[in-house]
């Protein structure tokens, strides 16, 4: 008998019949993974029919360094361009505090009401450091976060600043083919970021603060200039009488500037994002405004020139992760910065030392 201690004169302990042992791994786990993977085709299908979730996997390839994401994030956007380019791309600066979050959740929830489809995206320069951008967060956008037409992305948070940018730039694509109409690009003003939200959007905004008047609130002049519109938060309550003696000052201010190359004179208004005071006049303004540069041909051009810069920016990129990212090289520039530190080579001998090993390799 195979088992004696099943006879039932057996005095002992029974074996039980046993089951099979189940597998150590979660099945359902397999089947997530499989799904984190799927063709372009699919991407692209989910993508054109407004899929969210497939639309935030494909950011996230976009957003990837790994080069196999990369290759098919950028397989799936040439198949989206073509149903891409048909909204109204705004970017919104001004300093923390301005009350970015709070006019952006304003202006989405009036863009929803007219039956617009929005996506806020955000390039955040620090979230490099701070692992993780503050922009574009969720929880700042209270309304907008839980509202059914609205997109929201936080700033893609790995590398240069170009690079984060491009990425920005190429979720704006993806974006627009799955049919959102409007869309946000938010940034902080105060640094270098402004130029690259400028180059990928159609208007760009600047919000002020009033009453504080010092130096327009730590505003580089630059990007003052690059503004189409300023619009000055919280005009409510006790501020608005400030708000109108900043909307006078920051007339007069600009029209020390040279005329815009657009032709349009860039507006001031006054609004309070909180109270949702003059949210509809802001609005009028950009329209306004995009009928003027559509009438007089500046629209496209603007839009083929930021083209080109993206085409040139992505070559720069990659020519520099190529260079940079190559274990001979990164090996060789160790050794040259010490050979530069002791003045034993200068800057200039080193840099074409560096280039010539890498593109005579190529050759
Ligand atoms: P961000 O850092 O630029 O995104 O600014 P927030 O939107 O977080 O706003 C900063 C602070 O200003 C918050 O405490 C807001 O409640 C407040 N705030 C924003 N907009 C207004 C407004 O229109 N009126 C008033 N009184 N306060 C506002």
């Amino acid at each position: 008998m195979e088992h004696p201690e099943n006879d039932p004169r057996y005095r002992g302990l029974t074996v039980n019949k046993g089951v099979a042992r189940p597998p150590s791994v979660n099945p359902y786990l397999k089947k997530r993974d499989r799904s984190k993977l799927r063709s372009v085709k699919e991407y692209v299908e989910g993508i054109l029919s407004g899929d969210r979730v497939l639309l935030s996997q494909a950011v996230t390839l976009v957003e990837s360094s790994l080069p196999e994401h990369q290759e098919t994030a950028q397989t799936i956007i040439e198949q989206c361009l073509p149903h891409a380019g048909n909204s109204i791309r705004v970017g919104i600066t001004g300093v923390p505090g301005a009350g970015k979050s709070t006019s952006i959740d304003a202006f989405g929830m009036h863009l929803l009401e007219k039956g617009h489809k929005l996506a806020v995206l955000a390039i955040d320069p620090s979230s490099e450091r701070s692992r993780g951008s503050i922009l574009g967060d969720k929880t700042r956008m209270e309304k907008l976060s839980v509202a059914e037409n609205a997109f929201i992305r936080p700033s893609p948070s790995a590398g240069s600043l170009g690079g984060v940018a491009r990425k920005t730039r190429e979720t704006i694509v993806l974006c627009e083919a799955a049919g959102f109409d409007s869309i946000f690009v938010e940034t902080v003003g105060v640094g270098q970021s402004e130029t690259a939200v400028h180059s990928m959007v159609d208007f760009f905004l600047l919000i002020q603060l009033s009453g504080t008047g010092d130096e327009l609130q730590g505003i580089k002049r630059g990007i003052m200039e690059m503004a189409d519109g300023i619009v000055i938060n919280k005009a409510d309550g006790d501020n608005i009488d400030k708000a109108n003696m900043a909307r006078r000052q920051l007339r007069n201010a600009l029209h020390l500037y040279p005329l815009q190359e657009s032709g349009w004179v860039p507006e001031v208004l006054t609004y309070s994002g909180y109270y949702k005071i003059g949210i509809d006049e802001v609005w009028e303004m950009i329209h306004r405004y995009i009928d003027f540069v559509k009438e007089n041909g500046y629209f496209d051009r603007k839009r083929k020139e930021q083209a080109k810069y993206w085409m040139f920016e992505s070559i720069n990129e990659q020519l520099r992760n190529g260079f940079y990212r190559d274990p001979e090289i990164a090996a060789l520039l160790a050794q040259l910065e010490q050979e530069v530190l002791h003045d034993r080579k200068s800057s200039f001998t080193a840099a074409r030392e560096a280039l010539e090993k890498y593109y005579g390799r190529r050759r």
